[in-house]
């Protein structure tokens, strides 16, 4: 039998905000596993969003293999939209590999598995689960034990940006220990030979308390910070301890992988890129009565954004999570005052954003309505938008907002390529590209009110166990490279489709190094052609949607 594998994911944990803790003995378990082991940064993901880097932590693929792009995705053949799960996702997890050759794996609240696989052993599965949902566990028994260990079956902290400080981290720390008591419990009854947990709480606290850490930051309250800008360490060190206790559990013979799957940094402000092609002259409104109507609305400030800023001042964030019903028929109404994808005048419109920072070229031959030609027409198009972007400056600072605008075959490859957006935008420091859909907000830089944090490339890798080695600094590991590097810890070839490469340079022996001349397995590869049924019922997709927005990611 193979030694174990222990991965923990620190969502959005970055060096830039834990490396000085850890040199000063604040997170005491993590400098131990930072001297005895491997450490380095670990390149994300374009985009930085957590479904898009986790899918590709779990595939060892380019987002231009497994398709996902963020929180949602464009539906084919049309400009309308749908949630993602992971169906849209179209290669196996590696975690599905080594169920092929017999390992029992154990795999809890990483984000993107729901609707869960059967698996020899048990998921529990993550962010993007809808609210309630009955089907969340594999096997289904998992659902009783869970009840037993903390006294309910959900693991859903349901909570959102909109809350105050102190119900918010509340709500956090006790999702958290939750949570840990079902890993504590899980492993010690089932012993899975690959464990793999994702902690989202130290995004959610980055994302909601970064600015206490901040002086510069606009946000920056003297009399609150006094309060509240210990409480993400003190988090990180919760976690520490967690963190220390799942290792001691697994044994000895153990390799423990911690895993962000992108870093952080702070926010100020979002760009949101439909207002931009708007006002641009790239995307066009129709000139009909209602139309008209809501453009007035819009241009006066009815958007959805700032429905949502309003909601926040007022602190009704609560609203909904005990009755959706309110909730949706509430919002409906507000929907047919908003400026919506109905009022784009196809005919008219050259490009458009879906997605965070991701441009479609309205392109005849693959969209319902497209009028720009492919080959030159388009290629100009794209010089003309990558030139605008990047010469376009905050009005208030002067400076450039947009650091890279990417071609999309610049950055991604494989099967989607051709359906993917056409040009892909980088935001500079300070900055996060909205995920828009429709029209957020008129004015195209607005400020962050309810998060202080975004999203950066540099994510964090820490490797320790008897198969590693001690107090190397990993320089080039990125987050497709995880899938591989598990793989080979296990002695499993490497599937060629994978995009990452397993870490060499870490390992501590060149035994391990010896792979097996014959595929235990037939690798299936990746499947391109799932029937991609949606396991979310409308009102379930309505929840999940209505969660993104609460939690700022979507407009
Ligand atoms: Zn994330």
């Amino acid at each position: 039998m193979s030694s174990p594998v222990v991965i923990i994911g620190l969502d959005g944990a970055t060096f830039d905000l834990i490396l000085p803790w850890i040199e000063n003995g604040k997170l005491p378990f993590l400098r131990e596993t930072m001297k005895n082991g491997v450490y380095g940064e670990l390149k994300s993901t374009i985009p930085m969003l957590s479904p898009t880097a986790w899918s590709s932590f779990m595939t060892g693929v380019n987002p231009g293999k497994h398709g996902i792009l963020g929180f949602f995705t464009r539906k084919r053949n049309s400009y309308a939209i749908e949630v993602i799960n992971a169906k849209h996702r179209k290669i196996e997890e590696f975690w599905i590999l080594l169920n092929k050759i017999g390992k029992k794996v154990g795999i809890v609240n990483v984000p993107l598995t729901y609707p869960p696989k059967r698996v020899n052993g048990f998921i529990i599965s993550g962010m993007m689960t809808p609210p309630g949902a009955k089907d969340y566990v594999y096997p289904n028994s998992l659902k009783e034990k869970i009840r037993v260990i903390i006294g309910e079956d959900t693991i859903d902290p349901l909570f959102t940006y909109l809350e105050g400080e102190e119900v918010f981290t509340q709500k956090l720390f006790d999702s958290t220990e939750k949570l840990a008591k079902i890993c504590f419990s899980l492993i010690k009854e089932y012993k899975p030979e690959l464990f793999a947990v994702v902690f989202n709480g130290t995004d959610y606290i980055q994302h909601k308390f970064w600015h206490f850490l901040d002086r510069k930051h606009p946000r920056y309250d003297i009399k609150k910070a006094a309060k509240f800008q210990k409480i993400i360490l003190s988090y990180y060190q919760f976690l520490d301890k967690i963190i220390a206790k799942i290792y001691s559990l697994a044994g000895k013979n153990a390799t423990l992988i911690i895993v962000s799957d992108h870093g952080a940094g702070p926010l100020l402000k979002y760009f949101h890129v439909n207002p931009w092609l708007l006002h641009n002259g790239f995307l066009a409104l129709k000139k009909n009565i209602r139309t008209k109507l809501r453009e007035c609305l819009y241009k006066v400030g009815l958007a959805p954004e700032k429905i949502y800023n309003c909601l926040l001042r007022v602190r009704v964030g609560n609203l909904g999570f005990k009755g959706h019903r309110t909730d949706v028929s509430l919002r409906r109404t507000l929907e047919r005052l908003f400026l919506s994808v109905s009022d784009v005048n196809w005919k008219k419109t050259k490009a458009f954003s879906i997605g965070s920072g991701l441009i479609y070229i309205n392109l005849k031959g693959r969209d319902p309505h497209g009028i720009v030609n492919p080959g030159e027409e388009y290629e100009k198009l794209r010089d003309t938008l990558i030139y605008m972007l990047k010469k376009y400056r905050d009005p208030e600072t002067k400076q450039p907002v947009i650091k890279e605008v990417y071609r999309k075959e610049e950055v991604y490859s494989g099967p989607f390529l051709e359906e993917f957006p056409d040009l892909i935008l980088v935001p500079n420091s300070g900055y996060m590209t909205f995920e828009e859909y429709e029209f957020g907000s008129y004015t195209v830089l607005t400020y962050a009110e309810a998060v202080s944090a975004t999203h950066k490339s540099n994510g964090i890798i820490l490797m320790r166990g008897p198969q590693i080695k001690k107090g190397l600094k990993l320089n080039e590991a990125e987050i497709v490279d995880v899938a591989p590097t598990v793989l080979y810890l296990f002695g499993i070839p490497i599937p060629s489709y994978m995009d990452g490469r397993p870490l060499y340079e870490a390992m501590a022996s060149q035994k391990i190094a010896k792979q097996p001349k014959e595929y235990p397995i037939k690798y299936t590869g990746p499947n391109y052609t799932v029937n991609m049924e949606n396991p979310y019922t409308p009102e379930e997709e309505e929840q999940i949607k209505l969660r993104l927005k609460r939690l700022g990611y979507i407009s």
